[in-house]
């Protein structure tokens, strides 16, 4: 694609490139993250370029997701880093400053009620918030047909798929499934933060998937000992402390006690400091 890369510091400047494009009949993609990009975020990448002409990588660590005690400042950012891994699978990127991006004086939130409750919601008051509030303003400046995420960030999935049907915006919203380290982690930029034995104790969630996986391919449908299988590997473990470990249906995210359709293991978990989350579809 014979697109000048560069890389936009405002809304007003994303988007009038974006318009262009859309102008000239080109298919445009965005892949939303917060940087400090590994293999998970490029496999988003690849999937958007797969199906787009255009592939815009946004990076900004969007301050109004975070909650007053959170990571915010200490969340690993390395932008020409970011820039030169994923340069070979885009062709403009969109690094805007909190600043370009909340101007003073902001009163307009979007929130997906209902889906936004439990889960990560529970215990981040206000994330999905700031999550669904940025994704629109992304989108206003990209102007995407396509968006790109990834499933390790299930309720994010859900919320964001809901608001694009709530609120009629013309976005098709794509997902590719959680990439994982070889030993079963899943990739996450919060891995940067675990010391060795944090980052082996970490191992615990993806054991307490697998755990759980296996009950239910053994006929297990009791929600409340499927959600057990999973916890004990975890339990087990000193460094690990369970946020939630919560069996959902894969739609509505409402708490499932029998597995009679598809629905989502989903947990968060502090090893040490950090917290981590991970899912698995089961019932499939
Ligand atoms: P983040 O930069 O963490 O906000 O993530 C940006 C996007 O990358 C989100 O759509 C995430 O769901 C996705 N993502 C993060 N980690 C992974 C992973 N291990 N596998 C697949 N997608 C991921």
């Amino acid at each position: 694609m014979n697109i000048p890369f560069e890389v936009f510091r405002t809304p007003a400047e994303m988007r009038a490139r974006a318009e262009d494009l859309r102008r000239d009949g080109r298919r445009i993609a965005v892949v939303p993250t917060m940087g400090a990009l590994h293999d998970g975020h490029l496999a988003l990448l690849k999937h958007a370029r797969a199906r787009a002409d255009v592939v815009i990588l946004t990076i900004f660590v969007n301050p109004t997701q975070f909650g007053p005690t959170e990571d915010l400042s200490r969340y690993p950012r390395d932008e020409a880093g970011d820039l030169a891994k994923a340069r070979p699978s885009i062709d403009l990127a969109f690094c805007p400053t909190a600043a370009a991006m909340y101007p003073s004086g902001a009163q307009t939130f979007v929130e997906v009620r209902e889906l936004a409750k439990p889960l990560c919601g529970a215990s981040r008051p206000g994330h999905f918030a700031g999550v669904a509030t940025v994704v629109t303003k992304l989108f206003h400046a990209t102007l995407p047909h396509l968006a790109v995420f990834g499933e390790k960030d299930y309720q994010q999935l859900a919320i964001i798929r809901r608001m694009v049907r709530d609120l009629d915006f013309a976005i098709e919203i794509a997902s590719v499934p959680i990439v994982r380290e070889a030993d079963g982690l899943a990739l996450s930029s919060r891995n940067a933060y675990l010391s060795a034995s944090e980052r082996t104790a970490a191992l615990a969630l993806s054991r307490g998937l697998a755990a759980a996986e296996q009950r239910v391919a053994a006929g297990e449908r009791s929600g409340a000992a499927i959600v057990a299988a999973a916890r004990t590997p975890i339990e087990a473990e000193p460094l690990a402390r369970i946020d939630y470990v919560e069996l959902r249906d894969s739609e509505e995210l409402t708490v499932v006690d029998r597995l009679e359709r598809p629905a989502v293991l989903a947990m968060a978990v502090f090893v040490g400091t950090t917290r981590l989350i991970d899912n698995r579809v089961v019932g499939s």
